[in-house]
């Protein structure tokens, strides 16, 4: 056999797998289609770390609340930014008011605590940005935001170092069950193994049986505010979800706010700001710095492990609260596959990433430190961001380290401030075609094709 084990997909949910598997004696790959890991985590850099509190699955729930109790240890230990923030589920109207008794008389019943019912007087002193409607809401104290980035990272850097092999940039086109375990068929390779985990949403393997995910996916758009907002909204805020709308905005890292708005159909862009503002005040749109649109993933979510005597476990559906649910996923997979092959821990796995600097973050004394042991630190490469040319080198040559544009964004930072890299991305391009000795015209923003320069204008050798 080739490996033991055999991760499919590179997300979120295989990074963490792929840890958690990296403390065992095991021989395990991560098979990813595209060039970096994480590349379809989030739109930003914040995402919300639920409590089970507005999850209408039972179990769903269970494994928010779950997840909601690991991230604060977990971020510690890898060293990323987790912050506390409340979470405000708030009712307009007489409807939505009924329905937010029965969420709050649920969630007792869930074991949830630190929540609290208030009336409309209470939420305006929490929140004074919001309009006058709100009549009455739940306060969570249990929620945060988390980067997504930061934690799919460091689970596969950990996992990396402990020697976990990461197959980038290579897709699956099948997997077969032969007599003894798999055979795992990609673009570019076989491979044989005695248990696969997929975390791809194909459904068209060989292997797999009828599909019994429920979709529950309903049109997102995204507006992304800037830190300069009239009111400081310093909690996550949700209306409570009325005719398959919903609005929500959280705080991200970076003291913006990000708003989303839910909708059982598409809406214009000027639509769905008018009802943004019937629910948060003074939402100028010139602070809007960015627009997006997604789908909202509310699936059945579940662990299929219905051919575990095989050795073929699917992790199917997408939620929105998957990030929060990861670290419980993770663990009751390598149970799972822990309790079906024949292994045991390792004692030399290192439960740590290797040391980066943030020098935006850092005293100056710590600066001038570092610097005398690095020059490339003291070459500031993003001024929106105050991102150096040492901390792109870093993210570049760290373990599973950046290959693509998009992946140092991720890693460091660079290029998301206000100039949206109009002033860095062609010196990060280039520290990139050096570093991995490419030329420029190979550098892809992310995925395969999207090469930033198409091509040459002209040939020196020609002239
Ligand atoms: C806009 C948005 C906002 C969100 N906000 C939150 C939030 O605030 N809080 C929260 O808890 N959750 C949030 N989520 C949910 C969460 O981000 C996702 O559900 C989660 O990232 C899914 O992770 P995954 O690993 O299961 O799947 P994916 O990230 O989809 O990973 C699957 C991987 O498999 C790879 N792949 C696919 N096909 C193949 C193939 N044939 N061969 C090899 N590789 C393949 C893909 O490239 C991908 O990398 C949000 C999601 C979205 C879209």
């Amino acid at each position: 056999m080739d490996y033991d084990v055999i991760i499919l997909g590179g997300g979120i949910v295989g990074c963490a797998v792929s840890y958690e598997l990296s403390k065992y004696n095991l021989n395990i790959a991560l098979i990813e289609k595209d060039y970096d890991i994480a590349d379809d985590v989030a739109l930003i850099n914040s995402s919300i770390v639920y409590d089970g509190l507005e999850c209408e699955d039972t179990l769903l729930a269970k494994l928010e609340l779950m997840g909601n109790r690991l991230m604060p240890g977990l971020a510690s230990k890898f060293n990323i930014c987790f912050k506390k923030k409340g979470y405000l589920l708030v009712a307009n109207s007489e409807k939505s008011e009924e329905k937010l008794i029965r969420i709050y008389d649920r969630a007792l019943k869930r074991g949830i605590k630190n929540i609290y019912l208030l009336n409309s007087s209470d939420i305006h002193e929490i929140e004074p940005g919001l309009n006058e409607n709100a009549r009455k809401a739940i306060y969570s104290k249990n929620t945060g935001i988390i980067s997504p980035y930061d934690l799919a990272i460091s689970y596969g850097e950990i996992a990396f170092d402990n020697g976990v092999n990461f197959k980038l940039g290579e897709e699956v086109l099948d997997i077969q069950n032969i007599s003894k375990g798999f055979k795992v068929i990609t673009n570019k390779n076989k491979f044989t193994c005695n248990m696969v985990l997929n975390t791809t949403p194909g459904e068209n393997y060989s292997i797999d049986s009828e599909n019994r995910v429920n979709k529950d996916r309903k049109y997102l758009k995204y507006f992304l505010v800037g830190k300069n907002t009239e009111r400081d909204y310093k909690n996550i805020i949700s209306m409570v979800e009325e005719d398959d709308e919903k609005i929500y905005t959280m705080p991200t890292r970076k003291n913006g706010l990000l708003i989303g708005i839910k909708n059982g159909e598409k809406i214009s862009y000027e639509k769905a700001l008018q009802k943004i503002r019937c629910f948060i005040k003074d939402i100028p749109e010139e602070n809007i710095e960015e627009f997006y649109e997604s789908l909202f993933y509310n699936d059945s979510l579940i662990i299929d492990d219905s051919l575990i005597d095989k050795g073929y476990i699917k992790v199917a559906g997408k939620h929105y609260g998957q990030i929060t649910m990861t670290p419980v996923i993770a663990n009751i997979v390598c149970e799972t596959i822990v309790n079906n092959l024949n292994c045991v821990l390792k004692k030399d796995f290192v439960d740590r990433r290797r040391e980066f600097y943030r020098f935006r973050d850092l005293s100056n004394e710590d600066r001038k430190n570092i610097i005398k042991l690095n020059k490339n630190y003291g070459r500031v490469i993003c001024y929106c961001e105050k991102i150096t040319e040492g901390e792109i080198i870093d993210a570049i040559r760290r373990p599973l380290g950046a290959r693509t544009i998009e992946g140092i964004k991720r890693r460091t930072g660079a290029a998301l401030g206000n100039c949206k890299g109009s002033q860095c991305l062609c010196k990060i391009a280039s520290i990139l075609s050096r570093e991995i000795n490419k030329d420029m015209i190979y550098i892809v923003k992310d995925s395969k094709n999207s090469n930033i320069i198409t091509g040459r204008i002209k040939e020196f050798d020609e002239m």
